[in-house]
């Protein structure tokens, strides 16, 4: 008995199940070239979207459509608009964001050529002559958020080595405390690679290569000889 209690929580006959979202399409009849506008704000009945970004339960889901009526069913246009709000992938700060979706899906009529020749789930249909949005919604805003969203675009994240946001931090703020395996690299290079170290290398590059000094010469001729003149 416990487990009936808790599993409509579960189903997924639940997530659209807002009556709202639900459009009685008796009346536009089935002559292609109906149109009707839909405006009304619909309260999200549960969390619609992904993990770290989504339209809150509870909150206002605007819907701004026209629906029309086509040879294989209703053509549903327009915007769906809401607030999301999420947590940054790279800082872990929670954010607010406006979402504002462009929807455009067809409603299947039962027996239409469409009904029939798709599968479950490939087209939404429309049943005892409703369409319900619900599902259609939630899949265009699953589709439209971010799997990493961000709290800004430039968001630097979290300092890898003390997890302060760096957003908050102070400028160029950095950590001069060197791992102890590398210190003693440190101070062994720091004194053997300096800058005579890389002077040094650059004319050994040079002496070894025979074609240069040649070039040089030949080179040095020219201008010479130019100058001369
Ligand atoms: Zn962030
Ligand atoms: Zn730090």
């Amino acid at each position: 008995m416990p487990t009936d209690r808790t599993a409509p929580d579960r189903t997924t006959s639940r997530r659209s199940s807002n009556a709202d979202f639900v459009l009685d399409i008796s009346d536009l009849g089935r002559r292609p070239g109906i149109l009707r506008e839909v405006r009304r704000t619909v309260t999200a009945p549960e969390r619609i979207g992904l993990d770290l970004v989504a339209i809150e339960a509870g909150a206002d889901v605007e819907l701004d459509l026209q629906l029309q009526t086509v040879s294989e069913g209703v053509l549903v246009t327009g915007t769906v608009a809401a607030d999301v709000a999420g947590e940054c992938s790279r800082c872990l700060e929670p954010f607010t964001d406006r979402l504002d979706i462009r929807l455009t899906e067809l409603f299947a009529y039962p027996a239409s050529a469409t009904d029939e020749t798709t599968d479950e789930g490939e087209v939404y249909r429309i049943e005892d002559e409703r369409i319900d949005l619900g599902e259609a919604v939630v899949d265009a805003v699953g589709l439209e958020l971010p799997l990493r969203p961000l709290c800004t675009d430039d968001c630097p994240g979290l300092c890898a080595e003390c997890g302060i946001r760096l957003a908050i931090a102070e400028p160029g703020h950095r950590h001069d405390i060197l791992d102890p395996r590398w210190a003693g690299l440190a101070a062994k290079f720091g004194t053997d690679s300096g800058g005579t170290a890389t002077a040094d290398g650059d004319t050994a590059a040079l002496d070894d290569d025979p074609t240069i000094p040649d070039a040089r010469t030949d080179a040095d001729r020219a201008n010479d000889t130019n100058e001369e003149k």
